[in-house]
């Protein structure tokens, strides 16, 4: 014959149940808040032992402020107004230290008297750092996306500017070569053809800004299309030869025929001169740039192969954000504004493709821009 059990079966179920709960402290507390029962959660995460804790007042969970303010009191009374009291704050460990709780306090009445409180403590100080940091993680996104707009829109504005004055610059200039207010001398000549050739680089510099501020804004807009590459080829090789040729680097081009590629060819052709004209600037005289071509997996791409100064593996990384420009001093006599390899590479992130480098310092360097292939 089984043994009954004189408080009827659940209550070993019940007991059994609080007993072996970890992850939540559930106790009771006498009619005056005076710890009756503790389970081993209450043990794992407060650290009392059932000894040490049983008869103690529960306000020794709170802190002092909450002490002063009668905050364990207060909730025993809504407990038994309302039946029950939920709070979510800091509570102490033995150990003096705070976590994040969930308390739930339940009051507990037999025949209309109040008997005592079943208390329910979560622990969720990790859920709560978790929550603290997604909202400092959404606030600094928005705080970062809300500057970078700030700036997109100050550096369009402040090119935008510069561009009118810049164009008039130009615009005497070009008279004053023409001889519109007289001939000129051999050496106002050349002061003027100085005033041109330092307005055209300013004019190239704040275009690079205003293009890298309008690609960041989001604003540019890709008319992507089956395009060949041989064509994108043809188009620039002759914007760049004047450079090559004045500063007696070779210039080979062994792309094959006909390879397309889905993509912008305007935006192809801008990213091709700026590899070039970098293939030009870091090549000595005497070296040279080799234009290939290939079909890579699902990818066709250009590569430009210089044999220039090259670019040690630490600085190759670095090279593709915006202004950074390897061993820029103010005596060097290389020109730009560190902008066109990161508006590169964003033009071809744009357009489905990729813009990379390999390098050897000392020895040249690739940069291989690839696209989806058009078929
Ligand atoms: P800029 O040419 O205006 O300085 P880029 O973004 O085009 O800006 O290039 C960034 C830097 O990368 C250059 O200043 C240079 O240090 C390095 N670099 C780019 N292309 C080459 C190259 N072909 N050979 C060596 N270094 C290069």
């Amino acid at each position: 014959m089984t043994q009954q059990n004189p408080h009827g079966p659940d209550t070993d179920l019940y007991r059994l149940l609080v007993e072996t709960v970890r992850d939540y402290a559930i106790f009771a507390l006498d009619a005056s808040g005076h710890v009756l029962s503790w389970n081993p959660g209450a043990q794992r995460f407060k650290g009392w032992e059932a000894h040490e804790i049983i008869g103690q007042h529960f306000s020794i969970f709170y802190d002092a402020e909450d002490r002063a303010n009668r905050k364990p009191e207060r909730e025993l009374e809504i407990a038994i107004r309302d039946g029950r009291v939920e709070d979510e704050g800091w509570r102490l460990k033995k150990d003096g230290t705070r976590f994040w709780a969930n308390v739930v306090i339940t009051s507990l009445w037999r025949d209309g008297a109040l008997v005592g409180f079943a208390k329910v403590t979560r622990d969720l100080t990790e859920r709560r750092a978790a929550q603290l940091k997604a909202v400092e993680d959404a606030r600094r996104l928005a705080q970062s996306e809300e500057a970078n707009r700030t700036k997109s829109s100050f550096l369009a504005a402040m090119s935008h500017e510069l561009r009118t004055p810049l164009n008039a610059i130009a615009g005497y200039a070009d008279l004053l070569l023409a001889g519109v207010a007289g001939e000129l001398t051999e050496q106002q000549r050349q002061y003027v053809e100085r005033v041109y050739a330092g307005q055209k680089h300013l004019l190239g510099v704040i275009n690079d800004i205003l293009n890298f501020s309008r690609i960041e804004a989001g604003q540019l807009r890709y008319d992507i299309e089956p395009i060949s590459l041989r064509d994108c080829i043809d188009a620039v090789v002759p914007l760049v030869e004047p450079q090559t040729r004045a500063k007696s680097v070779a210039l080979v081009d062994s792309a094959p025929g006909e390879i397309r590629v889905l993509a912008d060819a305007s935006k192809v052709e801008q990213i091709l001169i700026n590899l070039l004209s970098n293939a030009v600037k870091f090549t000595a005289p005497g070296g040279s740039i080799t234009l290939c071509s290939g079909v890579e997996g699902s990818e066709g791409f250009i590569a430009v192969r210089d044999t220039g100064i090259g670019i040690s593996a630490t600085d190759l990384d670095a090279i593709f954000q915006p202004f950074v420009q390897v061993g820029r001093s103010l005596t060097s006599p290389h020109e730009g504004t560190g902008l066109g390899l990161a508006i590169s590479s964003d033009l071809a992130r744009g357009m489905q493709g990729s813009l990379s480098a390999e390098s050897t310092l000392g020895e040249g360097s690739v940069f291989t821009l690839r696209m989806p292939l058009a078929s």
